[in-house]
């Protein structure tokens, strides 16, 4: 099969492991799909909320040319936007393979299904074993994500051959926001963008209805609060089951943290208007910069982590 395949990749339900070198993930999939004869183009895409993901994670990702996508809201519509456009510039005969949870292939099912009428193959890569009620999917092959990386190592001289070529054949742009509708090319101006405030707002406004946090008084919330913990405290104290006033309480409190949260960020968004206006940009880099390299060690130290918690 000379084909193009476009290999969907979900990261958060199939993480890189954390003893795997990430860079062998791009060159692994290739391998595999060799394997069975798809001997066309691949087009790789990984999308997450990626965070965990550290900045060594996403380079060595992205230096065998897979498109990392940061996105945290609906996977159906972002895999079926990915999708459609492709199938514009890849009639079929063509291959999508997908490395996801088995839940996400149930939401896809319908979409899989369609795609099958119109003679694209399926490839299904699952986390872990397929559950027994899977969706009635006609697929060309089946994986667990594990076993695949894992056949991949033992593959003598071939996976380090892929990776070189692969490495050498890198794409442009491999780095995107879905949510502020950018791409990057290096990790780091993408990692910075993560933790920048224009995405930091953006993302909080895809989430919540800001416009009604903004007309919530704040005071009056704190006050509501506080009768509904004593009210609490009160009913406890009378009745074995006092669930009602606890999920009211905890309602309540997570709305008053949004709230919280919404003001500190409009608080954070006036004062750096106020310094563009004063023409003191310099400052604001500096505070975003700080901010980045708060990023990569958090990065650094969740690895760390994960070396201590295997070991
Ligand atoms: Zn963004």
């Amino acid at each position: 099969m000379n084909s193009e395949t476009l290999v969907w990749w979900d990261m958060d339900s199939c993480p890189v492991p954390a003893s795997y070198d990430a860079s062998l993930v791009g060159p692994s999939i290739h391998l595999a799909l060799e394997k069975l004869g798809y001997r066309g183009p691949v087009t790789i895409t990984a999308v997450g909320k990626l965070k965990h993901t550290s900045e060594d994670v996403l380079r060595a990702i992205s230096s065998t040319g897979i498109t990392v996508k940061y996105d945290p809201l609906s996977r159906y519509d972002s895999f079926s936007d990915e999708v459609e456009s492709w199938q514009l510039r890849n009639p079929a005969p063509a291959s999508i393979m997908l490395i996801a949870d088995s839940s996400l292939f149930d939401l896809w099912s319908r979409d899989l299904r369609s795609l099958q009428k119109e003679r694209y193959n399926t490839l299904l890569v699952y986390r872990s074993a397929p559950p027994k009620k899977a969706p009635k999917l006609v697929t060309s092959a089946k994986w667990r994500w594990k076993s695949l990386l894992k056949e991949a190592m033992a593959s003598d001289g071939k996976l380090e051959a892929k990776r070189q070529i692969l490495q050498e054949k890198r794409s442009k742009r491999s780095f995107v926001c879905t949510l502020c509708y950018a791409a990057w090319r290096s990790v780091e101006k993408f990692a910075g963008h993560l933790q920048c405030l224009d995405h930091e707002v953006k993302k909080f406004e895809t989430a919540i209805d800001t416009d009604c946090l903004d007309n919530l008084d704040q005071e009056m919330m704190e006050k509501e609060l506080e009768e509904l913990e004593c009210f609490l405290k009160e009913e406890a104290k009378l009745y074995r089951r006092t669930k009602v006033t606890t999920k009211l309480v905890k309602r309540a409190s997570i709305l008053l943290a949004k709230k919280i949260q919404w003001e500190e960020l409009k608080k954070k968004l006036k004062e750096r208007d106020q310094l563009a206006s004063q023409g003191k940009h310099e400052r604001w880099k500096e505070f975003e910069g700080m901010k980045k390299r708060k990023f990569v060690n958090e990065g650094a130290e969740s690895s760390r982590q994960k070396k201590m918690r295997l070991g």
